[in-house]
């Protein structure tokens, strides 16, 4: 088989993480209904994140290192995945309590088997105000070239797509099962003509692995009209080896690119958006808007909790309200039980109001690296 034809699906075992308890009193209609959903930290719900496989064909060593995620993996089971109807229902309901913006993610989206569909279903909600949802997708760029134009088709708004360098040998090692950076960069094209854009590219950087791509990927993206993003290599979940010492401050990025091509900062496109930007700088020291920007997501070294608007679903429907959680609720159970959707409303309202999740912040705060807490793989939830 080639490397460009149909990539090999590897299974992973998610583990089954035991939900948080849902009291009676959940689903019964908020005593404070009226008054616009806020956790604990008022913070809104705008942003979800829906992970529609837990499977992959990469085995980036960051995410599902090779040792840990090999053939003994048992994946989950269909009959355990949320159904493309049941991840709409749900997400009806997160939109009347304020979502305005789905991304799909996994593992790898683009394996789970008739994606389109599930696309074409979430591109026909509405606000309550009758406006369309922001739907988006991060994918690894494998499929892509192939699938850019029914995802277009089928509704999708713009994709992110993650690249770890430009070096073949650097990229073919970064993914570990060899993959080559051609075929993703072909794939950022296909996006591009489809209409998927601007189409973001994410990098993680690990320092002394993959850091030597940050110049090559910032000359090659400038004024491509893709928006590249540096993300720091994070503790997430328990599989990575994460060192602190692997980690190359965002900081130390922008010094990096800076030294090459002079940046100025650039204000936030939207409250809880998780990238800071940088615009490449003209003669004057202004911002070349045809030369483009780049972003950092700093989520080690600078906490963004403050602002977090976002859930996470994954792909047996435990919603979780951070990245760093360890438990989730188990809203599959509600829907195979036979709750209504005005009970399924209430609790998810009930659960939002009492989060108050904050781990980075935390974790900036300790004088240690992060909690020993369990926490769940983010191959299993998505980004
Ligand atoms: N497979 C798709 C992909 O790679 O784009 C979607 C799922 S992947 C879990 C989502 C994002 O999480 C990717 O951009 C990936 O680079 C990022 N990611 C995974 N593990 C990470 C880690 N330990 N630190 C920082 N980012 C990570
Ligand atoms: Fe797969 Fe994405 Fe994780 Fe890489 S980052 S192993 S492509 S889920
Ligand atoms: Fe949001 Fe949790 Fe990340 Fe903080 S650590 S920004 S609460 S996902």
């Amino acid at each position: 088989m080639s490397e460009r034809s149909t990539p090999r699906t590897i299974p992973i075992a998610a583990g089954q993480p035991r939900a948080l308890p849902l009291p009676v009193q959940a689903f019964a209609a908020p005593a404070v209904a009226d008054r616009p959903l806020q956790d604990q930290r008022q913070r809104p719900l705008r942003d979800l994140r829906i992970s529609v496989t837990d499977r992959c064909n990469f085995r980036c060593t960051y995410c599902m290192p090779k040792e840990v995620f090999d053939k003994d993996h048992a994946y989950l089971p269909h009959s355990a995945l949320l159904s493309f109807e049941e991840i709409t229902r749900l997400a009806r309901r997160f939109v009347d309590l304020g979502v305005r913006k789905i991304r799909l993610t996994g593992g790898e989206p683009l394996l789970r088997k008739n994606i389109e569909a599930l696309i074409e279903q979430l591109a026909a909600l509405r606000t309550p105000e009758g406006a369309p949802l922001d739907i988006t997708l991060t994918t690894n760029g494998s499929l892509l070239a192939r699938k850019a134009r029914a995802l277009k088709d089928a509704g999708l708004n713009r994709v992110t797509v993650s690249l770890d360098g430009l070096d073949d040998t650097v990229f073919r090692a970064m993914n570990d099962v060899d993959f080559p950076v051609e075929s993703v960069l072909e794939g950022i094209a296909a996006a591009r003509d489809a209409g998927l854009g601007p189409v973001k590219v994410n990098m993680v950087v690990k320092r002394g692995t993959n850091d030597d791509q940050i110049l090559p990927m910032a000359r090659h993206f400038r004024g491509s009209g893709v928006v590249l993003r540096f993300i720091e290599f994070m503790d997430v979940g328990a599989t990575n080896g994460w060192r602190m010492d692997d980690v190359l401050p965002s900081a130390d990025v922008i010094r990096r690119i800076q030294q090459d091509m002079p940046l100025v900062a650039l204000e936030a496109a939207a409250p809880g958006e998780t990238a800071q930007r940088w615009g490449y700088a003209n003669a004057n020291g202004q911002w070349d808007r045809n030369a483009g920007e780049v972003g950092v997501i700093s989520s080690v070294t600078q906490a963004f909790c403050a602002d977090c608007n976002r859930a996470r679903l994954s792909t047996e429907g435990q919603l979780y309200l951070c990245l760093f959680a360890g438990q989730g609720y188990d809203l599959r159970s509600l829907l195979r039980e036979g709750r209504s959707d005005e009970e399924i409303g209430n609790a998810l309202s009930w659960i939002w109001r009492q989060r108050g999740d904050r781990y980075s912040e935390l974790r900036s705060l300790s004088s240690t690296t992060g909690s020993q807490r369990p926490r769940v793989e983010m191959s299993y939830i998505g980004g």
